[in-house]
């Protein structure tokens, strides 16, 4: 959605903005406002004009863009699925698709195992007994530091699947990711429905969330979760041409569902919690002994994050291990630069929080994993159990200024809706 910004919100918009700051003083912030008050970033200004608008789907791949001759090499190879909607709204199609689900379409049969030949099946479980698959979409949330607090405070890492629109508009956010020792994966550009993308777009909407990524932490992932859960193997094929493999989940606990108006039946905190206490009762029971789970959960307002501390400690006496997803899969490389690795399943399990890292390279230098520390020291947990600073609402307001000549750009942010002036 494009529309005008008046003079006055441009006025509050830049009363806001802050100096430049850097990613480990932006992670000592733990008031909300603070956190979400948005801040000028050079590197990602200097750029931004190059990527698409925030939050829109990706329209096209310009020609200029490196990624259009990478989009070319595989275009013609691309499985001939037609798209389940427009511009990444989904169509009725779901309704007349067919029942034998010949593009193993997720959101039809939650098909994880591809029927085009030569594709990588889906994660969707854990290959080791009574272990949960951590992670926690729609990152990163400009005010998660409680949060991540939390976890350094438990010396537990997780698989952060993050948005490329958010990750412009709070790059010293995501650098915290790369500080932390999480594991990062892509989520698309705009979260959209990704079998509702032409192949081009599809493939933007990856690849321009790799470049973001890359752009502030100086790793590019090698994982993505689509939105929605929304592949088919079209999909599957471009993200595997990227190098992602793709990420689902077999539990879900309609965290993000809960307390919004327009859910119908309403999803409330009651519901959600009942959704964790059944994983729990699950794994205590004994459904996880031969293979682990990987549930639903997001980072994407207050509630969210909060709800993932008032349950971390029943998960990790219900389920013997808590890891990250690729630490579960001994993905002890999870970027494609290699000065930043996690550890194997069995060394994180004996309490290695750290693979060999060294710094990464790029305009983000938090990504000089700082793990170590709390891997093998007790963790400060300044903010441990009460994170009550985190309160965003995930989608909350941002700005990037590129000032170049006399032009300026501003991309503003605003409950979702994105406002480029
Ligand atoms: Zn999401």
């Amino acid at each position: 959605m494009r529309s005008a910004i008046s003079l006055a919100a441009l006025t509050l918009l830049l009363r806001g903005v802050r100096a430049d700051s850097t990613e480990a003083t932006e992670a000592t912030i733990l008031d909300p406002t603070a956190e979400c008050t948005p801040y000028n970033y050079p590197p990602v200004a200097n750029v931004i004009s190059s990527f698409p608008p925030l939050w829109e789907p990706v329209a096209s791949v310009p020609t200029t863009d490196p990624g259009y001759a990478k989009f070319l090499a595989m275009n013609s190879s691309i499985p001939n699925i037609a798209p389940k909607g427009t511009n990444g709204a989904p169509s009725g199609v779901i309704d007349t698709y067919s029942a034998s689900d010949p593009d193993c379409w997720w959101s039809s049969s939650q098909c994880v195992t591809p029927k085009v030949a030569g594709l990588n099946p889906d994660i969707a479980t854990m290959p080791e007994p009574l272990t949960l698959g951590y992670g926690f979409d729609d990152g990163p949330n400009c005010s998660h530091n409680a949060f991540y607090d939390y976890l350094t405070s438990k010396q537990q890492k997780a698989t952060m699947y993050y948005i490329g629109s958010s990750v412009m508009i709070w790059p010293l956010q995501a650098q915290r990711a790369a500080a932390d020792g999480h594991e990062i994966c892509v989520h698309t550009w705009s979260h959209r429905s990704m079998t509702a993308f032409n192949n081009e777009q599809a493939f933007g909407e990856l690849w321009y969330t790799m470049q973001a990524i890359k752009l502030v932490t100086g790793l590019t992932p090698t994982c993505w979760r689509p939105p929605l859960g929304d592949v088919d193997d079209r999909i599957r094929y471009i993200a595997q041409q990227l190098g992602l493999t793709t990420i689902l989940w077999k539990y879900d606990s309609f965290d993000w569902k809960a307390n919004d108006p327009v859910v119908v039946p309403p999803v409330t905190p009651a519901d959600v919690q009942k959704n964790y206490d059944n994983l729990i009762s699950a794994a205590a029971s004994g459904t996880f002994n031969t293979a682990g789970a990987i549930m639903l959960t997001h980072e994407i307002n207050n509630y969210t994050m909060q709800t993932a501390m008032d349950n971390y400690e029943k998960l990790a006496a219900a389920f013997k291990y808590i890891v990250p997803v690729g630490v579960g899969y001994n993905k002890t490389q999870p970027y494609v630069e290699t000065n930043v690795t996690q550890p194997s399943f069995q060394a994180y399990i004996a309490g290695s929080r750290t693979g060999a890292s060294a710094s990464a390279s790029g305009s983000g230098s938090a990504a000089t994993n700082k793990a170590g520390v709390a891997g093998s020291g007790s963790g400060s947990g300044s903010a441990s159990g009460s994170g009550s600073a985190a309160q965003a609402t995930g989608k909350g307001a941002g700005v990037a200024l590129r000032l170049s000549g006399a032009t300026l750009v501003l991309a503003a942010l605003l409950g979702g809706a994105a406002l480029v002036l």
